[in-house]
């Protein structure tokens, strides 16, 4: 059976940058026969495939001269409950929040400090999301993935992953991986995470001293609504830039010039600075160069005021990269994907 490719396809709706480019081919995969077969037709035409999901961490520099793979795979159920630990899996193409949202509503925690995080279950493990001091990889029980070159299933654990600091072995080896489903550890009892940010500072305000995973999850949804622009309203990736991680040798040099440089020590003497801080500091905060610009409130958001395209998003991006490193001897890493 061939499936029929819609040409000549505008992404703006499927990027949260809201950047207007053009896939040559698009189609959705509902299912792993969908994908299958999406893949075994592109490779007959030696047409390379960009698989996306929420396309809320992309950056689209140029028209896609390629198949365009948008997961749309449903599905989320319980694999096993021992009473204590429960194990659950939702397909690629699941939203996250939505998900996230079920599981609270199911009574199980882990889940909660993740809320709000745009885009799907299939995309969380590339960069291994994270925000409010939890990581996709505290609560990975483990994935299936379709290996791209040999068209075989592996199973991936947590070893296998390789997870670090917005990053996996998936995101290292960009193209060789098409992630259909992921297993979560959770558990019927919370173990809170309240000390990052002002998490725990809006709970208390709240009255919530013993705060539930979903008084939790509230919470930060509230947090996140104020502090990041939606993308529904203003086009963006969230953040931008990675925090740079340097030695505390560096960090030294730059105190000497700002002492109130914003420094978090790391394992093995490492300190991971603030790439908002830094940002800030050199003065791009709330700067706009035509649509493309820097949030004003947000320095680690850059912003599409409306009709930016990708190439000046990215040549803003390498403006404030360059700036950065001149001022403080940083290598700013950008965290979106880029194509
Ligand atoms: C307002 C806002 C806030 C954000 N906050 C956070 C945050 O707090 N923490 C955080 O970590 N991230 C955050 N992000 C970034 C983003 O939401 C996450 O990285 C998310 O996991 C991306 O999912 P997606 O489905 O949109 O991926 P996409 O943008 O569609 O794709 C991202 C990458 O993954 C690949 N990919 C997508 N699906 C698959 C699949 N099934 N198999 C293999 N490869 C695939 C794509 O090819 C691409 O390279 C934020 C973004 C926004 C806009």
């Amino acid at each position: 059976m061939t499936v029929q490719w819609q040409e000549q396809v505008s992404l703006k709706p499927y990027n949260t940058f809201g950047i207007d480019v053009k896939a040559r081919y698009f189609s959705q995969a509902q299912d792993d026969q969908q994908v299958r077969q999406a893949l075994s037709q592109a490779h007959q035409q030696g047409l390379p495939v960009l698989v996306i999901g929420g396309g809320s961490n992309l950056l689209l520099t140029r028209d896609i001269d390629a198949l365009v793979l948008h997961m749309a795979s449903r599905g989320r159920r319980v694999l096993s409950d021992d009473g204590e630990r429960i194990v659950v899996e939702a397909e690629a193409g699941e939203p996250w929040h939505p998900f996230v949202q079920w599981t609270l509503a199911q009574g199980y925690c882990g889940l909660e400090n993740l809320s709000l995080i745009p885009g799907t279950v299939g995309a969380a493990p590339m960069q291994n999301v994270g925000a409010y001091g939890v990581e996709i990889k505290d609560v990975f029980a483990g994935l299936t993935a379709l290996d791209r070159e040999t068209g075989e299933l592996r199973e991936f654990g947590l070893a296998d992953c390789a997870f670090g600091y917005r990053d996996s072995v998936f995101k290292r080896n960009p193209g060789r991986w098409l992630i259909l489903r992921v297993r979560f550890a959770l558990s019927h009892s919370l173990q809170a995470h309240l000390d990052y940010g002002p998490v725990r500072q809006r709970l208390t305000e709240q009255g919530a001293t013993e705060p539930t995973a979903q008084a939790i999850s509230d919470a930060i949804c509230s947090i996140r609504r104020e502090k990041l622009p939606d993308p529904a309203e203003l086009g963006n990736a969230g953040s931008f830039f990675k925090n740079p991680v340097v030695s505390a040798a560096q960090v030294e040099r730059i105190r000497a010039h700002y002492p109130g440089v914003v420094a978090y020590p790391q394992a093995e003497g490492q300190v991971k600075l603030a790439a908002g801080w830094l940002i800030e500091q050199a003065g791009w905060k709330g700067r706009r160069e035509g649509d493309a610009g820097v949030h004003r409130l947000q320095s680690l958001v850059l912003v599409n005021y409306g009709q930016a395209s990708g190439a000046q998003m990215h040549a803003l991006a390498q403006r404030i990269q360059a700036d950065i490193l001149e001022r403080f001897g940083v290598e700013l890493e950008m965290e979106p994907n880029l194509y």
